[in-house]
């Protein structure tokens, strides 16, 4: 298995690419047209088996479109704001427009069995109801969207978020083994940094929020 993180520097979400005998993309940035460009040298839109949204913000769902072959996946929560094109506001804020596809509906405990690597659903909502973080077990690897962030940063949660929500989902990453941490924005932390983050977040959101 192999994951290929391209780190954003605007306002696109990251994206990960995760390469076993099937193929997922978590995440897909703000449009097609961008993803594209990211994508060349890493895989071919047409080799993607899975998309994976970790939640339906119209900066990590924009690029779903350049995969014509792979079968959409977003929390049922969320699912309704993809499908109507509003995606709890966020398309109005990127000026970008247009209802999306969800070809399957994600639930607490799920697995995406890629073969050689197995994505966990962990639903946790607070940055909108239908936030997911995808857990590999194996290799104790977080993809945490937008809950969590390196150094103990977390998402907002006033684009169809709830802050209780959120610091219950925070208090649960907290207790999981994170030996790589694959956020929705901003830098990948490995090793102690990673562990330390959902602790740090944690309480910084009971703290001040
Ligand atoms: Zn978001």
């Amino acid at each position: 298995m192999e994951i290929v993180p391209i780190v954003s520097t605007e306002y696109d979400s990251n994206v990960y690419v995760v390469i076993a005998e099937r193929v997922a993309v978590i995440d897909t940035g703000l449009s097609a047209s961008r993803l594209e460009q990211k994508l060349r040298g890493v895989i071919a839109p047409e080799r993607v088996d899975y998309v994976i949204n970790t939640h339906a913000h119209i900066d990590h769902c924009g690029g779903n479109p350049l995969f014509s072959r792979a079968e959409v996946l977003v929390h049922e929560l969320d699912a309704g704001a993809m499908s109507d094109g509003s995606f709890y506001g966020t398309s109005s804020l990127f000026s970008s427009t247009g209802r999306m596809r969800c070809h399957r509906v994600l639930r607490e405990g799920d697995s995406i069995d890629l073969g050689g690597a197995e994505l966990e659903v962990l639903h946790t909502p607070g940055h909108t109801p239908g936030s997911i973080c995808l857990y590999i077990a194996s290799e104790g690897a977080l993809f945490s969207g937008d809950t969590l962030f390196a150094g103990g940063s977390f998402g907002r949660a006033d684009l169809g978020g709830n802050m209780e929500h959120l610091k219950r989902s925070l208090r649960r990453l907290a207790a999981l083994e994170i030996e790589a941490l694959y956020p929705g924005h901003m830098e990948v932390v490995k090793g102690r940094e990673a562990r330390e983050s959902a602790r740090l977040a944690w309480e910084i959101a009971e703290e001040y929020y």
